[in-house]
């Protein structure tokens, strides 16, 4: 599966500012990888392994970062796909989307460092009636960071990136300017 990103040129080093707002050497930018739909059927196809479809009656995904991969495993569970998306900031849930009552949804995210976007997401589901059980990311750049979730959470490829607040940054030290790529820095 790194394999599959390196070869994508997905993993980018220099400076970045992450969504935490942390800085890292490292990023990776899942939608090089995605973009060629092969990986995008063999990523999902790997992600679902662990799950029964029978389990789900809709698959969710907050924009952007998960409605390719989050389409994709919707395709092969044959399930509805929904997603979440921001609005000046706040997660929502627009385009005419609704969830029948106390519908069983999988969560399907790229990239989870915080986790932040997928816990929007949750909460916007249950507004609306939902019942978020499980969530499946492709990469955990944050493993055995415990609390994120009040769900159970599985990935498939775990990728420790160590980071920096921008006190202690080495790339800042040496003067070099940090970017901020991707929206919320989640690929
Ligand atoms: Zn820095």
């Amino acid at each position: 599966m790194l394999q599959m990103y390196e070869d994508a040129g997905a993993l980018l080093n220099g400076h970045f500012v992450l969504s935490s707002g942390r800085h890292s050497a490292r990023y990776l930018q899942s939608a090089l990888v995605l973009m060629h739909m092969d990986n995008t059927t063999s990523l999902a196809t790997e992600l679902i392994k662990t799950v029964n479809a029978d389990d789900y009656d809709m698959v969710v995904s907050p924009a952007i970062g998960g409605l390719v991969i989050g389409q994709e495993v919707a395709r092969q569970l044959r399930k509805p796909f929904i997603f979440t998306e921001r609005k000046e900031g706040e997660m929502q849930m627009r385009r005419g989307f609704s969830i029948p009552d106390g519908a069983k949804l999988l969560v399907i995210e790229d990239v989870i460092t915080t986790g932040g976007s997928v816990r929007e997401c949750i909460a916007v589901v249950r507004e609306f009636g939902g019942n978020p059980t499980t969530i499946l990311a492709v990469v955990d750049r944050a493993p055995g960071q415990e609390g994120r979730f009040d769900i159970p959470h599985h990935t498939v490829m775990h990728l420790d990136v160590e980071t920096f607040d921008t006190d202690t940054c080495p790339m800042c030290k040496q003067g070099t300017p940090a970017i901020k790529p991707g929206s919320r820095g989640n690929a």
